[in-house]
């Protein structure tokens, strides 16, 4: 849609909720073949061995993140140069798209993952024309939408660095949008804020927060089943861009083999993985104050994030849950109806730990 230069392509919603590109009106169509030639699944991209993978956590800015607070450390330093940063936000309407800051106010909203697929908008016309101004940018955003923007803008920048989040897939934007409803209609109140990955009590162990409530993630429909692979877009189960082919100067995941890999960092709070993948991304990272950061082997960053070599298996019932979203009655009924629960005696024990992981980190403060 970004690259048309007849500007006859809109977004159009399935019945899933997922956007995409659609001929509006094909009279004004000059048949340039733009739209293909940009496109990361038609093109196969290739693939870039990291350089290394580090361990890294911001101790300034670990506890507003979801990892380890590598994110806002990147874009205090763009918006120290005067530059503008690109991210995932949430509006007041509970919609995630991509937004630009020039400070770290709007910064601050791009924090935390958000698990609903975000809206790009205008924002790759915007990322050319602020590079065009001479402006260091940070854009970040899915490993999709980080090869995205390399095909659209068609040449390498610079000031340009790009960072993209390990990602396992996205979920609906138009079920997110009928989950919402959904708890207001129960709680009788408008929902004001979420935090889908609320690590205030553990990382290993997150909830899931909005104004209406909170509850361990795993005891979340919406969250269950994102986890589950549920309701991911279906091209995530065939990813072109996971595994170093995005293009991205730097991936940033959860080191959740931190124990392994980087003992001293393992208390709870949150540590990134960061794949090094340029020489850019190298340069930038070294330049950062304030972090505590070490290299690790990339064999055991990898073993907890299958993730990055696998796309994620469409579970057999995936149709079978989407037809049911039209014709349920109850929505938060029919989501709950396809957790697949785990054993107790698995479920006790995650409560046993995250208890004591909870006690743990009381102590130590
Ligand atoms: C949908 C999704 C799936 C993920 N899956 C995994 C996984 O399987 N394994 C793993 O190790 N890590 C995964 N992550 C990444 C991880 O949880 C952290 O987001 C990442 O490590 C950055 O953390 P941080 O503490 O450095 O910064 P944070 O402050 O947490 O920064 C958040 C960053 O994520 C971006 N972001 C947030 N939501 C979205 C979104 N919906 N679309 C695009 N960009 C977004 C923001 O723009 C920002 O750059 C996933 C993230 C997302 C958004």
């Amino acid at each position: 849609m970004s690259a048309c230069p007849a500007q006859c392509i809109v977004m159009r919603r399935d019945r899933e909720g997922f956007d995409y590109p659609f001929i509006n009106n094909p009279d004004l169509c000059i048949g340039c073949g733009k739209c293909e030639k940009v496109c990361p699944v038609l093109n196969p991209l290739e693939v870039a061995e990291p350089l290394e993978v580090r361990a890294v956590r911001s101790e300034q800015h670990v506890s507003g993140s979801s990892s380890g607070g590598v994110f806002p450390a990147l874009a205090e330093r763009i918006i120290s140069e005067g530059g503008v940063v690109f991210g995932a936000v949430v509006g007041d309407d509970m919609t995630v798209g991509h937004a630009e800051a020039v400070d770290m106010a709007g910064v601050e909203k791009m924090r935390g993952s958000k698990y609903v697929q975000s809206d790009l908008y205008a924002s790759y016309e915007d990322v050319r024309y602020w590079l065009g101004e001479g402006r260091k940018v940070l854009f970040s955003g899915t490993p999709c939408q980080i090869a995205g923007l390399h095909k659209y803008l068609g040449k390498a920048y610079d000031e340009l660095v790009t960072v993209d989040v390990l990602c396992h897939g996205v979920p609906s934007p138009g079920l997110w949008e009928k989950y919402v409803k959904a708890l207001e209609k129960k709680h009788g109140a408008r929902m004001e804020y979420v935090r889908f990955k609320d690590k205030s009590q553990s990382w290993r162990h997150y909830a899931f927060t909005t104004s209406l409530g909170t509850c361990p993630y795993t005891d979340d429909p919406y969250m269950a089943l994102f986890v589950q692979d549920m309701t991911l877009r279906p091209s995530c189960y065939r990813c072109a861009a996971r595994g170093g082919r995005s293009g991205s100067d730097l991936t940033l995941s959860d080191l959740w083999s931190v124990q392994r890999c980087a003992p001293e960092m393992s208390d709870d709070k949150g540590v990134s993985g960061v794949y090094v993948n340029t020489v850019k991304g190298r340069e930038l990272l070294d330049s950062l104050t304030g972090l505590c950061s070490r290299t690790v082997d990339m064999a055991l960053s990898r073993q907890d994030n299958g993730g990055f070599h696998d796309p994620a298996v469409v579970p057999a019932k995936r149709e079978e849950f989407f037809a049911g979203v039209h014709s349920c009655n109850d929505l938060l009924k029919h989501m709950k109806s396809y957790i697949v629960r785990k054993p107790l005696w698995k479920r006790a024990y995650r409560a046993l730990r995250a208890f004591l992981s909870a006690c743990k980190k009381k102590i130590l403060k």
